[in-house]
């Protein structure tokens, strides 16, 4: 189910979605990821850990790395496939850290895995909090990528998708005049009046 297949299994589950959307960045959009459409799909998440896993395992990772909340699951099966611990970055007070006892030391190999990856800022920061800890990073694997990325170890990408945007004032989609939609959680988080527009 990978490559042309993986985005087939995304575009059935709805987490690849065609319109014309307003992502988190302002911009326009003809395609939109919501990720979660496949995140709630156990089966469908194990295949793609199990993939996730055979690639990174050449890396030798002891311990998987994720960001909270989309990554938890993720990185759960990734690390169930691999035999390794799970643990997750979450933030406190706004900066990344690991919490309920997590750890981290010189000995630990980690895998970093993320579902979506844009400019891979979440990715980032568990990459700081892994180096923070003396602890060394072995590859970054993720479900897809939406542009080109470094993060100066091996990235390990499913699925890429390059995403298109324009600006709203240079969108083909607004000129034909095409309702816009506002997808996206942590849009209506900073505009919670705009709550009853959306879809
Ligand atoms: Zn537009």
């Amino acid at each position: 189910m990978f490559g042309e297949t993986l985005a087939d299994a995304l575009a059935a589950r709805g987490a690849l979605l065609d319109g014309h959307f307003r992502l988190s960045s302002g911009r326009h959009s003809d395609r939109f990821i919501q990720k979660f459409r496949v995140l709630e799909y156990p089966v469908i998440l194990e295949q793609i850990a199990v993939e996730l896993a055979d690639r990174a395992e050449p890396y030798g990772p002891t311990i998987v790395v994720s960001a909270a909340v989309g990554g938890i699951v993720l990185g759960y099966e990734t690390a169930r496939q691999l035999g390794t611990k799970a643990i997750f970055v979450e933030k406190e007070d706004g900066v990344p850290v690991l919490r309920r006892g997590f750890a981290l030391g010189p000995e630990d190999r980690a895998l970093v895995v993320e579902d979506v990856v844009t400019t891979g800022g979440s990715v980032r920061e568990v990459l700081d909090v892994i180096a923070a800890h003396g602890a060394q990073a072995v590859a970054v694997g993720v479900i897809v990528r939406r542009q080109p990325v470094e993060f100066g170890v091996p990235t390990i990408a499913l699925l890429d998708l390059p995403v298109v945007s324009h600006d709203p004032t240079d969108c083909p989609q607004c000129a034909s005049g095409e309702p816009l939609t506002e997808p996206g959680s942590r849009f209506l988080l900073r505009h919670p009046e705009r709550r009853r527009e959306a879809p």
